[in-house]
């Protein structure tokens, strides 16, 4: 740790599909950027298994995999890669400031926000076991749905989320059942009714699970009806969890503008937040497409509005 801060052009936060494109645009434009990869480098695809939609991996990839490729390409251009946190800022400006967990200081003339987001999980052990070992427990049915063609799945949620991917798996799979755990929805009026018109989804009220069963593969779920105890197992293959992302921001409250739910304010169409030389990519600000594709787009973004920033202001 140094008492003196370390001046630099540009801070990328967060290490996902976001963070790693901005670091290569940045670092391809001469921005010599630094990424601080936070608490889980490589963000939400290294607890993914396969990834068939991310286009140029035409045979599929492992999100781990993926991740790495994107941490070489960053490097490959010079961006300084750092595996810790950053754990507070000062957006007074017109230089930003960082601190490190361990309290290193930075000043900045821009940063790009890419810290996204994280499911919510329900936290039963055999949830995180079966998610970490690609065993049928997802926190996304459209990256995991195809999976499970023609086989039965259950989803927890009855929010807007938990509606749409119960009617997208619903396409895909051969039963959905719908785990709600109140005896109404949270979800839309429209998306209720399109969920209770597909034939293959079965609602369960008042339900909640218990226990989610399979050694090496998900073979059923264990559930309880809240209001009379009664339990049963539900034989499901796949398991679907869809109550809530919530967006890694705690750090900018009260300095950037936000949402109620936390995902951050940026410019329609643009990466721009509130503060000048502040810019957001990923699901950092996206609680509706959050795919890495969609990361990675607004990556690029971000990096060309910190580089014409940088420019306007006769800073490079
Ligand atoms: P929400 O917070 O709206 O809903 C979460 C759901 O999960 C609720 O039904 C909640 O139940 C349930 N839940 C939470 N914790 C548990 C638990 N431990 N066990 C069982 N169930 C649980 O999150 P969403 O992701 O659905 O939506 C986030 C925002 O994004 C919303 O504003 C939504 O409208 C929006 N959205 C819009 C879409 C669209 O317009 N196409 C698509 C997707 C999202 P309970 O109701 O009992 O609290």
């Amino acid at each position: 740790m140094s008492a003196t801060p370390e001046k630099t052009l540009c801070v990328i936060i967060g290490s996902g599909p976001a963070g790693y494109t901005a670091a290569i645009y940045a670092s391809r434009a001469g921005l010599n950027p630094i990424v601080y990869t936070g608490p889980e480098p490589g963000g939400q695809l290294m607890i993914t298994t396969d990834v068939e939609n991310y286009p140029g991996y035409p045979e599929g990839v492992q999100g781990p995999t993926m991740m790495d490729e994107f941490r070489k390409q960053a490097e490959r251009f010079g961006t300084d890669v750092r595996n810790e946190m950053i754990t507070k800022v000062d957006f007074t400006g017109p230089v930003h400031k960082l601190w490190t967990e361990s309290g290193h200081e930075l000043h900045t003339h821009t940063v790009i926000i890419s810290t996204g987001a994280s499911a919510k999980w329900l936290g039963l052990e055999n949830e995180t076991r079966l998610a970490s070992t690609g065993g049928g427990v997802s926190a996304c049915a459209v990256c995991d749905g195809f999976f499970f063609r023609n086989l039965d799945v259950a989803i927890v949620g009855a929010g807007d989320t938990a509606a749409e991917e119960a009617q997208y798996l619903s396409k895909l799979c051969k039963n959905v059942h719908m785990l709600v755990r109140r005896d109404e929805m949270r979800a839309s009026k429209i998306m209720q009714e399109r969920v209770m018109k597909a034939e293959n989804i079965h609602i369960h009220w008042n339900t909640e699970t218990k226990d989610i069963l399979g050694e090496e593969e998900v073979e059923g779920a264990l559930v309880f009806n809240n209001k009379t105890g009664e339990e049963k197992v539900i034989p499901v293959q796949g398991f679907f969890v869809a109550i809530g992302h919530k967006p890694n921001t705690d750090i900018f409250k009260g300095w950037l503008d936000m949402e109620d739910t936390g995902y951050l304010k940026a410019t329609p169409g643009r990466t721009f937040t509130n503060r000048e030389g502040v810019f957001v990519s990923g699901d950092a600000a996206d609680h509706i497409y959050r795919q890495a594709v969609t990361a990675a787009g607004t990556g690029c973004m971000a990096a060309l509005d910190a580089e014409r920033y940088l420019t306007e202001k006769g800073i490079v």
